[in-house]
């Protein structure tokens, strides 16, 4: 891993000048310019993964969450007749650990697809091609190629990109808008918009119009080239009010508002708004189950068995990882699983 030179003021109070200095000059931005902004600073410059850093993911927990991708993967491409010409799409693909195990899995079933890796952050980048030298990257899906159906995977991507936020004011709905005040961004009103207002005042909704982007891309591209995409993340299965952004440092909740580039910054990923950005591009849509379900269909069970009996004193750390993967209190049922499939492609399993 290597880092920006250190010099001059630290990078995050540059992003932070930087922001105050912006909206001083013209006025506030919005939430989704300042997660933006963040997030490509935050991802940019590090690796944020694992007990060191600042979170961790399902693939950092235990390598059958991969695997069980992985699977799922090469069992559609088996069911559709082996088309030739797939390829292995990852969004977000963080320390490259989940399209390792994916594609040892995906080996073993008789693919072995060229790998496409959607990744903006160099540092990432960096860590992704150590573990899997061939791929090639691509900074969106725009790049990807064309001639073949894509097999994709997204887990926690979509729950990085930016939202933006309104409230109900006491005379309409008004967009909330980034200010800087003091030490610390905060939120402000911002100007009215025409919509049909029928919520108590103060209730905040949430949109994320670049996760819709990126969906409806990819699913216009496995509509045409055939394919299927798994997508994970935290979230609900219904559209709902509620602020949902939230910080993350040091695997603790933080301030969202202060030290942006320092911090993770997700909101909730609205899987109903997803599923009809798939939809209307010509893709079929299967899910959401919980991230428990989906793993428990998928075979997590007989998996970690058989990675018990042939490490027998692991077995303990690998019920564990199991546990916190599947358990309703861990990642179990806030996360969850769905699937975005060609049209004519097999139904997908685990659903
Ligand atoms: N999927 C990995 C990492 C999740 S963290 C895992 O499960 O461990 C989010 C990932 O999305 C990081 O790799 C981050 O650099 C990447 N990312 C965030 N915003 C992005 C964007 N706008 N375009 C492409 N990649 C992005």
């Amino acid at each position: 891993m290597t880092f920006p030179p250190d010099s001059g003021p630290p990078a995050s109070g540059r992003l932070a000048e930087r922001l105050a200095r912006l909206i001083a000059a013209s006025g506030p931005i919005s939430v989704a310019h300042y997660m933006a902004e963040a997030n490509a600073h935050y991802y940019g410059t590090r690796d944020p993964l694992g007990a060191a850093g600042d979170f961790t993911t399902a693939p950092e927990i235990s390598q059958m969450f991969g695997e069980l991708c992985g699977l799922w993967l090469a069992d559609l491409w088996l069911r559709a007749g082996r088309p030739a010409g797939a390829a292995y799409v990852e969004l977000g693909p963080g320390r490259g650990t989940l399209a390792a195990d994916a594609l040892r899995a995906m080996r073993a079933a008789g693919l072995a697809p060229p790998v496409h890796l959607v990744e903006t952050s160099p540092a990432l980048r960096e860590a992704q091609a150590s573990r899997i030298p061939a791929a090639r990257w691509h900074d969106d899906p725009s790049t990807l190629p064309e001639d073949g159906p894509l097999l994709i995977v997204a887990n926690e991507f979509f729950d990085a990109l930016p939202v933006r936020q309104w409230v109900a004011a006491k005379d309409g709905w008004r967009e909330l808008l980034v200010t800087h005040r003091g030490d610390a961004f905060e939120r402000v009103p911002g100007p009215r918009v025409p919509a049909p207002y029928d919520a108590d005042p103060g209730t905040v909704v949430e949109a994320s119009p670049a996760s819709v982007a990126v969906m409806g891309d990819i699913a216009r591209r496995i509509a045409a080239q055939g394919g299927a995409a798994l997508i994970v993340d935290y979230g609900h299965e219904r559209s709902g009010v509620g602020d949902t952004l939230q910080a993350v440092s040091a695997h603790a909740f933080a301030d969202p508002w202060r030290e942006p580039g320092e911090r993770d910054l997700t909101a909730h990923v609205d899987f109903q708004a997803l599923a009809e950005a798939a939809r209307a591009a010509g893709a079929d849509v299967c899910g959401p189950a919980t991230q428990g379900d989906w793993l428990k269909a998928m075979g997590i069970d007989t998996r970690a068995a058989a990675l018990a009996a042939a490490a027998p004193a692991r077995a303990g750390e690998i019920a564990a990882a199991r546990d916190r993967l599947t358990g309703a209190e861990q990642m179990g049922k806030l996360f969850k699983a769905m699937a975005v499939v060609a049209p004519g492609w097999p139904r997908p399993g685990g659903f």
